[in-house]
């Protein structure tokens, strides 16, 4: 089961991918985590990536594809995976293609929401610096400002999350990443769902689609 979540920044795939994860029993494999990982521990992934992902541009698809397949190479992702924030243009889906292209079960869900929903997500958005864990200062405070409430740590803004930066990942979207709706349409894989709707209901849909085996 491959399931692949569609959408701009800030249409809930991260948080859907997490729930979905458990439900499914697969690994999430997001390609914004594994970069901000890599830019966390320093490596030369992380080095180079960062210059692009502070700008919100994307980086060079080398680069994901490389560590993307690392990731993909590691033993949990035997049944399947979910991938979040992946593939972000065609190139990226043309790889995906010849690896699963005719393989049974590759779903992709589109997530579907409105600019100043997006907006007001990511400008909101606190993740926590120790395990990653999202919320959001008005639609899912913690309980304790500033600290996650499933493990203490620390809640930061991400730097791309501030306003010009979230204007500039909106515009790489539009110019890049949106033409994979009409890919996957062509292809008939592609799954529209309003992001709009309460996370359970989201979830619940997803859920159905997978199981049911229907594209
Ligand atoms: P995300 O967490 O998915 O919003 O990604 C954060 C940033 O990581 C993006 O703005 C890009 O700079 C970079 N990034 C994540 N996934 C990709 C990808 N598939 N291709 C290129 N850049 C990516």
């Amino acid at each position: 089961m491959i399931l692949i979540l569609l959408g701009p920044p800030g249409a809930g795939k991260g948080t859907q991918a997490k729930v979905l994860a458990q439900k499914l029993k697969v690994p999430h494999i997001s390609t914004g985590d594994l970069l901000r990982q890599n830019v966390k521990e320093n490596t030369s992934f992380g080095v180079e990536a960062k210059k692009y992902m502070e700008k919100g541009e994307l980086v060079p698809d080398k680069l994901v594809n490389d560590m993307l397949k690392n990731r993909m190479g590691e033993p949990d992702t035997k049944d399947g995976f979910i991938l979040d924030g992946y593939p972000r243009n065609i190139a990226q889906a043309e790889i995906l293609d010849k690896m699963f292209g005719k393989a049974d079960g590759v779903h992709v869900v589109y997530l579907q929401t409105s600019e100043p929903v997006v907006i007001q997500r990511l400008s909101g958005r606190r993740v926590c610096s120790n395990c990653g864990a999202n919320f959001h200062i008005k639609n899912m405070p913690p309980k304790n400002d500033g600290t996650c409430d499933i493990c203490g740590g620390k809640l930061y803004q991400r730097t791309d999350d501030q306003e010009n930066t979230i204007k500039k990942r909106l515009d790489v979207y539009l110019k890049e990443t949106s033409s994979l709706v009409d890919y996957y349409e062509k292809q008939d894989k592609l799954f529209r769902i309003s992001a709009d709707d309460e996370p359970e209901i989201v979830i619940s849909m997803i859920l159905d689609l997978v199981k049911s085996g229907r594209r």
